[in-house]
């Protein structure tokens, strides 16, 4: 789809202009510049920016219709030019999304909004102090929210603070990422740093060693600077894709390098993969006490998991469920995918109805996205996926079922090219919900990762500001670098835990 615009000169609004054509149409392309006679539509924009700021906009497609939207908004006093131009924005954003929901009769329900994580906004409006019914109007006209998602949003906050009242108040202690880069083999939709661990002993190895001497530096800083680790999480990759040995030395490590351990108050270990599940390795987790594990069966259709180049069967996943459970495992975690290949509503129903056998402690319901980078984008032809109607429909099924059984949504985001403009839910019995997951997602404190591709997201005590910091993706590269990186990372924990005083010997 291309769009041509007319009446807007400065081109810093031609990122958030495409985003949002993006949540109507697949790879829009907005042109700023000379008129494009093979434009699919022209919009042309009016803008009065006085006392109040008020934008018209008027769609005009190839077929010589006329859409018309408009918006305003009052203009408070003293503004920057940085705020005045975000204010534009915003309010440009309004009329833009209204003219094309005119044209195309889709009603976006996240608004203007193309962000990641929407119930952030929702926080920060309630610690500033707003009354609930205030942030959901203000949410609701400065985004275009629909009442349907303010609701979720406000379900997932009530969610979040139950189960981690002091959750802004986090910012002096610290979480772990642990990132292990490999997996039995490399699933179509997937962009994560994943290696097929077979034939590959050296690199792992190799990495292994990058990540013990990571573990023992950045343990040995928070021990000299007494900070507190809140969760742990091993993810990557399938962090039970190594051998039992191997996770056995890793967890020994942890629990030496690391302060106060007893007192971490969770620690999760993607076993994601139904293939990488031993009795060895259940025995390993129990050992060192992994209160969480996550099984992933994303779909319960054979046909699927092979279009998707997940080489387990179905079977395979609810004899590794049952496993787990066997040997003691409470709090277990299940990834499904709306959206899958050939799947719609009666591949789901069946993937809900097989569910229903397990009752996973806490069930995360994804919407297929396609990542640039992922074999299913590169060879999108080959794969059929489900219209916009049908996913919606799927994510209703997905909401009616678990509500039905006594799941609560506690986080959720949203990401670019995802089917239907959905997001992905983390549901959970009350008092299972993954305190990691909310942690990350409302970006209430800092988190270290370690290992391949782990990337680190540091939160600044004082004023909140978020620096991120990646790890290299790829093994080779991990292991000529980690020193150096382990190095960056405690320059940047110093920077922002010991400002205006020396680190402490
Ligand atoms: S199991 Fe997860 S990390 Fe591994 S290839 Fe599949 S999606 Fe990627």
């Amino acid at each position: 789809m291309r769009i041509h615009i007319k009446g807007l000169a400065d081109e810093r609004f031609q990122r958030p202009l495409e985003l949002i054509a993006n949540l109507f149409f697949e790879e829009s392309k907005v042109n700023f510049g000379e008129t494009e006679p093979e434009a699919d539509a022209r919009i042309d924009f009016e803008v009065y920016f006085e006392e109040t700021i008020l934008v018209k906009a008027v769609l005009i497609p190839q077929d010589g219709k006329i859409f018309t939207a408009e918006a305003n908004k009052k203009v408070p006093a003293g503004l920057s030019e940085k705020e005045a131009f975000k204010l534009s924005k915003t309010v440009v954003s309004r009329a833009y999304l209204q003219v094309l929901q005119n044209w195309t009769g889709i009603i976006q329900k996240w608004g203007i909004l193309t962000g990641v994580r929407p119930t952030k906004l929702l926080h920060k409006k309630l610690r500033e102090g707003a009354e609930l019914e205030t942030a959901h109007k203000e949410l609701k006209e400065q985004y275009l929210i629909s009442d349907e998602k303010i609701k979720l949003m406000q379900r997932i906050v009530d969610r979040q603070l139950a189960v981690l009242p002091d959750l802004y108040h986090l910012k002096n202690g610290v979480s772990i990422y642990i990132g292990i880069p490999f997996c039995p083999t490399k699933c179509a939709y997937c962009t994560f740093p994943a290696y097929a661990i077979n034939g590959r002993q050296g690199s792992v190895d190799s990495f292994l060693g990058g990540l013990h001497y990571e573990i023992r530096q950045i343990g040995d800083w928070l021990k000299k600077n007494n900070r507190k680790i809140t969760t742990i999480y091993y993810g990557g990759g399938t962090p039970t894709s190594i051998t039992a040995e191997e996770m056995d030395m890793l967890y020994e490590e942890v629990h030496q390098s690391f302060p106060d351990v007893e007192n971490i108050r969770e620690v999760t270990v993607e076993a994601g993969r139904p293939d990488t599940i031993t009795p060895e390795k259940l025995e390993v987790l129990k050992k060192w006490n992994i209160d969480r594990i996550s099984i992933n069966p994303q779909s319960y259709i054979q046909e699927t998991l092979k279009a998707i180049g997940r080489h387990h069967t179905v079977e395979e996943t609810i004899e590794k469920f049952h496993l787990a459970r066997g040997m003691g495992m409470n709090n277990i975690n299940m990834d499904l995918i709306i959206g899958l290949p050939g799947e719609g509503t009666k591949e789901f129903d069946h993937t809900l109805a097989e569910t229903k056998k397990l009752m996973p402690e806490s069930l995360t319901v994804h919407t297929l996205s396609f990542k640039r980078a992922s074999e299913m984008t590169r060879n999108k032809q080959k794969y059929k996926v489900a219209d916009r109607i049908e996913i919606e429909e799927m994510m209703k099924m997905a909401e009616t079922w678990t509500k039905e059984h006594d799941y609560v949504p506690y986080y959720l985001y949203r990401q670019k090219n995802i089917l239907g403009n959905l997001e992905n839910v983390g549901y959970a019995f009350p008092g299972q919900e993954s305190l990691y997951n909310i942690i990350i997602m409302e970006e209430q404190q800092t988190i270290i990762g370690l290992g391949c591709g782990a990337s680190s997201k540091f939160i600044d005590p004082e004023t909140g500001s978020i620096t991120q910091f990646s790890n290299p993706k790829d093994p080779k590269s991990y292991n000529d670098s980690f020193v150096e990186y382990a190095a960056k990372k405690i320059g940047i924990l110093d920077s922002l835990f010991n400002k205006g005083k020396n680190a402490p010997e």
